[in-house]
């Protein structure tokens, strides 16, 4: 007797956009980048562990080890999206915030629509006190994802930092209700 189980490890996140592909599919049915081979396979299969392995790093603190992961992904496969954002991250975590931002710059100009690295570069701006550009993007990353509540909750400290205290209010309502329709 055998027991049906549903088995994750057929999945894969996209390495270009972060959906969930079959490891099977040669050709992602949200962004369209093409793969060479299986993603559970060769070099793209080891950049996805790599990738992974950053991610518990990442989780864990340990944002070094994390780089050193990423980066190995992006050697095996420079079209790795999602790595040059996650590196990005672990480099602003690290205090590196220009690594961070070429990172992210990175990631938009090989996936253009991603919603994720313009809020990251928002907050990146917003470390460094570059309030404008902050606000630029993340109007921008709420343009391609107007469901991500953190983007608006960024965008309404902005703006109230801003003085405009009625766009902050209406940023904040807005995340508030995105959080509680997910929750
Ligand atoms: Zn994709």
């Amino acid at each position: 007797m055998k027991l049906f189980s549903w088995n994750r490890s057929k999945f894969v996140d996209c390495p270009s956009c972060g959906i969930t592909v079959g490891k099977d599919s040669l050709i992602c049915r949200k962004c369209g980048m093409r793969f060479e081979t299986r993603l559970d396979s060769g070099y793209v299969g080891e950049a996805i562990d790599h990738y992974k392995k950053g991610i518990r790093e990442q989780k864990s603190g340990r944002h070094k080890e994390a780089i050193t992961h990423y980066t190995a992904a992006i050697e095996l496969l420079p079209i790795y999206t999602l790595a040059y954002n996650n590196r990005g991250v672990a480099y602003q975590e690290s205090g590196e915030i220009e690594n961070a931002l070429l990172d992210y710059e990175h990631a938009i100009k090989l996936q253009r629509k991603l919603a994720v690295a313009y809020y990251n570069k928002g907050v990146a701006y917003k470390v460094l006190g570059k309030l404008q550009h902050a606000l630029i993007n993340f109007d921008v990353s709420i343009r391609f994802n107007s469901t991500l509540a953190v983007a608006y909750d960024h965008r309404g400290t902005v703006y109230q930092s801003l003085g405009k205290h009625l766009y902050a209010t209406k940023d904040f309502n807005t995340a508030r209700r995105l959080k509680a329709d997910t929750s």
